[in-house]
């Protein structure tokens, strides 16, 4: 299975979200996932249409149970319109929100509960204690997304020697079998260089765009 993961992080209005629906008109094959990190206030509106794609949340509440938590979104609140994922620890949350990973671990575990795949996203130095703390959890029961800091939004995604290097140290820190996506500047230009490389991608700026995701989709 490879997963081709979308984030369309704080971005889009009712309207755009509309017209991205309309252009969307790929059919996905069985070998690939495809899912589309909308904001939340898009979720509920996309989940319970026919879209051709699956919405899924950018984050949840570290706290696992509905009550008093006003501006969260729990795993409960999504009681029957449960995604199959959810992303975590995305580097955005760990810069502007001073998320660690104890933070983000917790998240995962409330969605790993409510049958939730979290997709969680780390930098190389945040590997080690993150690899440490998953230990309790079975490797199929989340997915990982390697995201370099400064790959993110720069047009500089990472490729090569370095990255296979990368890639190499990272599958062997982390328990065998765990699937492992990269993101980080990622385009329908260069996705395919992705392939053999990693389980998948996470794509922000251009899951934006209708024409150029169908194009990664049919690449990736
Ligand atoms: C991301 O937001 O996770 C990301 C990888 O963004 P971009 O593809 O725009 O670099």
């Amino acid at each position: 299975m490879r997963y081709i993961i979308g984030n369309w992080k704080a971005n889009l209005n009712l309207e755009e979200v509309d017209n991205f629906c309309q252009e969307w008109n790929v059919a996905t094959p069985n070998e690939k996932t495809v899912a589309l990190a909308v904001p939340c206030v898009f979720y509920a509106y996309l989940a319970t249409r026919k879209i051709g794609f699956t919405p899924i949340l950018q984050d949840i509440s570290i706290f696992g149970e509905n009550g008093a938590r006003t501006g969260e979104i729990t795993v409960e609140n999504l009681r029957g319109i449960e995604p199959p994922f959810t992303l975590v620890g995305h580097s955005e949350r760990r810069r502007d929100f001073g998320e660690t990973n104890e933070v983000i671990v917790a998240k995962a575990k409330n969605l790993m509960r409510a049958k939730i795949t979290p997709i969680i996203c780390f930098d190389l130095e945040q590997m080690e204690e993150l690899a440490k703390l998953l230990q309790e959890f079975a490797p199929k029961t989340y997915l990982l997304a390697y995201e370099p800091v400064d790959a993110i939004g720069t047009g500089k995604n990472l490729s090569g020697e370095l990255l296979q290097a990368q890639f190499k140290l990272i599958r062997q820190v982390f328990a065998p079998g765990t699937k492992i996506l990269y993101g980080g500047s990622v385009k329908a230009e260069n996705v395919a260089q992705y392939h053999d490389l990693s389980d998948g991608v996470l794509v922000g700026g251009a899951s934006l765009k209708p024409q150029e995701f169908a194009q990664i989709v049919e690449r990736a």
